[in-house]
């Protein structure tokens, strides 16, 4: 058993899909342990995407994800990272393959609807980022 995190990103919220990513996660047979909408301030986003911090897109990418509410969730089954970040596609949408979140959704490169954990340590991190103990399973 894994667990891994995902963001409906403030485009998917604004384009109405939030139970659509919810329910291709779910067909997947991963189980959501933790949920909730939420808005970033810019210095949540900062620290979320702390990684990023030296990359060009930082601050275009901070904004964005402060911009509007976000819909944050734990996911956990078996590969539950490698699995997300299938159903998601590939972060720039012309390259996701047909039938992830990122093709049928994403408006360009960086509003692209969906965030996963990349790796058990990013979960880690982002995981605790959002929610504490008493938030999560039940
Ligand atoms: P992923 O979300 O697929 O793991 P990265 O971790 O590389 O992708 O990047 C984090 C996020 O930063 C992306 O999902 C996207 O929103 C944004 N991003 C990535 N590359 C670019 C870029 N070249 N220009 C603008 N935004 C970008
Ligand atoms: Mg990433």
């Amino acid at each position: 058993m894994e667990r891994t995190l995902s963001i409906v990103k403030p485009d998917g919220v604004e384009k109405n899909v939030i139970g659509e990513v919810i329910s291709r996660f779910e067909k997947s047979g991963l189980n959501i342990i933790a949920l909730k909408r939420v808005k970033l301030t810019k210095s949540d986003a900062e620290g979320f995407y702390t990684v990023h911090k030296e990359r060009p897109f930082f601050g275009s990418l901070t904004d964005f994800m402060s911009r509007g509410p976000v819909v944050v969730m734990v996911l956990e089954g078996e590969d539950a990272i490698s699995k997300v970040r299938e159903i998601m596609g590939a972060t720039n949408p012309q390259e996701a393959a047909e039938g992830t979140i990122r093709k049928d959704f994403a408006s360009n490169i960086e509003e692209n609807t969906v965030h996963g954990s990349d790796s058990p340590e990013s979960a880690d991190f982002e995981i605790n980022y959002f929610f504490n103990a008493l938030e999560i399973g039940g």
